[in-house]
């Protein structure tokens, strides 16, 4: 979508200055006697609920995919935070110093209780290998387009149904000059490898992305912008709009995900989603 570079600049200097103000100055919503609720956790619920109770009630179960996401995730947030203070010199030499960097200092800290499968020598010089790949393709995504980044990395919260708060991250959101000089605002989420079927589908009604997308919308009152899921694996980006109809789903789905966890209702229902989740070892022991 393409917009008006004047109109565009003066709303983001307001929205820099909204920006400011809410998380320098640390304008606090009045959370007395709300819930509040992260959309991660809105999802792994919808995902299955034993695979919520697993991941939030026992911490002690790491997965490898889920500090390779990590490490690589933490990655890109340094890159981008450099990107933007302007102290960038050599892209992809810093990328792999940072990725060994995050790779190291999880695979050595010993509070991780690595499940059985993680342990296997081969599989974290896999993934180590697969991380060295997705940061050189992070580096071409990154370098083929001109960019400037607003937020990196940063919680939010809002209000978004009476008295439910829901928080969440803004991974980027940048300002991108296309190739006919107009410039986009985008909303980004970045995959790197998903534990769970991840179909075109999937990747379009993203809640995760539509709650960042409905947040931006309404803490900076900006509506033209673009979301868009990053899969740098494959190099590949997804564009979406979403509107009334995708924020109402949105509420419905945290509202009824309150309820069920409210009065303690959980459907577990065994099926392919246990193929791609990562706590199936400990999950099968159990069930
Ligand atoms: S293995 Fe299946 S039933 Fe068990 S936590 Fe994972 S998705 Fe849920």
């Amino acid at each position: 979508m393409h917009i008006d570079q004047m109109s565009l600049e003066n709303k983001l200097e307001n929205n820099r200055r909204q920006y400011d103000e809410l998380y320098i100055l640390k304008e606090p919503i009045d959370t007395e006697n709300k819930l509040r609720i992260d959309i991660q956790e809105v999802v792994d619920f919808c995902f299955c609920p034993y695979y919520y109770d697993l991941k939030y009630k026992d911490k002690k179960e790491i997965n490898i995919k889920n500090l390779y996401d990590k490490s690589l995730h933490e990655t890109f947030y340094a890159y981008l935070l450099a990107l933007q203070q302007d102290t960038l010199t050599n892209t992809l030499e810093f990328l792999k110093y940072q990725f060994g960097k995050e790779w190291i200092n999880y695979k050595k800290n010993k509070e991780y209780n690595l499940i059985s499968s993680a342990m296997k020598r081969d599989s974290y010089n896999r993934k180590r290998k697969k991380g060295i790949d997705a940061i050189f393709k992070f580096n071409d995504l990154m370098n083929k387009d001109r960019q400037l980044p607003i937020i990196v990395n940063h919680k939010y919260e809002i209000e978004i149904c009476k008295n439910i708060i829901l928080t969440g991250t803004f991974e980027y959101v940048r300002e991108l000059t296309l190739k006919d000089k107009q410039k986009v605002i985008q909303i980004v989420k970045f995959i790197s490898e998903s534990n769970r079927s991840f179909t075109n589908m999937a990747r379009q009604n993203d809640l995760t992305l539509i709650a960042a997308s409905y947040a931006f919308e309404n803490l900076f009152d900006i509506d033209y912008f673009q979301s868009v899921v990053i899969d740098i694996e494959k190099g590949k980006a997804t564009t979406s709009y979403y509107a009334k109809k995708e924020y109402e789903l949105l509420k419905k789905t945290v509202e009824s995900t309150v309820i069920c966890m409210r009065n303690d209702i959980k459907c577990i229902s065994p099926d392919f989603r246990c193929y791609n989740c990562e706590y199936r070892n400990v999950c099968i022991k159990v069930i």
